[in-house]
């Protein structure tokens, strides 16, 4: 059931445990991800990028997610998160469709711009009770790891600066806060890293529920001490890609002559419901419902 956002992070905080922010752009991944909520009695947080409001338009993948959430998911809270909202435009949309949570991204741009557009979007979000994440530091991707790899760039000036963290939260009022410690989006089994004592400091100086974003691919063991060190929400999304497409992948080898897409994708739909109740219970969110 669609709850506000507030419902499912504060008890989470409180309770010590993370919910888990799953990337949607279809129905068959929500499918997944509400099917695997509602098995393991967990709270959840579903979102979509922009990129994924683009591909099927924000009516579309909106209605998608709040319908499967009422009925499939109707037993457990669900709250719509837009992540790394880069264009004010998009935000403001999600805002007034109804999405519960949404995260303005400006971690690219200077500071006292990623503090104004910040400190803007609350102004407007808060009028409807709809909470915003901002981001301060860089968490890498694909290009990014090739400038890390060349020396281009170097991982520590990306991370979140503790004191930096304080006067953003101050300044801008937001409600949850995405920190770069080391995490990368994408999958990079082995070189993944949380910078714990930076994790503290800032768990240290800002009281607000802190998300981990590039989650995919960490070990357990990595999860539950940033979980102990102050995450209340982990994103999590190739890790649903590659579940989908290694599904598929040996689905249409074994039975290569279906043709219905139904029997094509439901292996794949599967295999992310797996990969999610997996997750959730790694977060200490199963039966938090
Ligand atoms: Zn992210």
């Amino acid at each position: 059931m669609i709850v506000p956002i507030k419902q499912i992070i504060t008890k989470a905080q409180k309770g010590k445990y993370a919910v888990g922010a799953f990337n949607t752009s279809n129905l068959e991944i929500s499918m997944a991800i509400i099917r695997a909520a509602v098995k393991q009695g967990a709270p959840v947080i579903i979102q979509t990028s922009e990129s994924a409001i683009k591909y099927s338009s924000l009516p579309t993948i909106f209605d998608i997610m709040t319908n499967i959430a009422n009925t499939i998911g109707k037993s457990v809270p669900i709250a719509i998160h837009l992540d790394h909202g880069h264009d004010y435009k998009i935000v403001k949309s999600c805002i007034d469709i109804g999405y519960s949570s949404v995260h303005m991204d400006a971690s690219e741009k200077d500071y006292a711009t990623n503090v104004r557009l910040s400190k803007k979007t609350v102004e407007v979000a808060h009028k409807k009770r709809i909470w915003v994440q901002a981001e301060l530091g860089s968490i890498l991707g694909k290009e990014g790891m090739v400038k890390l790899a060349t020396g281009e760039i170097n991982m520590k000036d990306m991370m979140t600066d503790p004191y930096q963290a304080a006067d953003f939260v101050k300044k801008t009022g937001i409600d949850t806060l995405a920190i770069s410690v080391g995490t990368i989006h994408g999958h990079f089994k082995g070189i993944e890293r949380v910078d714990h004592p930076r994790l503290k400091k800032i768990r240290s100086l800002v009281s607000l529920p802190l998300v981990l974003h590039g989650g995919s691919g960490l070990s357990t063991g990595t999860f539950k001490k940033a979980i102990k060190n102050g995450v209340s929400v982990i994103n999590i999304d190739t890790n649903l890609r590659l579940a989908f497409r290694k599904a598929l992948l040996d689905s249409m080898k074994k039975k290569s002559d279906i043709i219905d897409p139904r029997k094509i994708l439901a292996p794949s739909t599967d295999a992310m419901q797996r990969e999610v109740e997996k997750m959730i219970r790694i977060f200490g969110s199963s039966n938090k419902a």
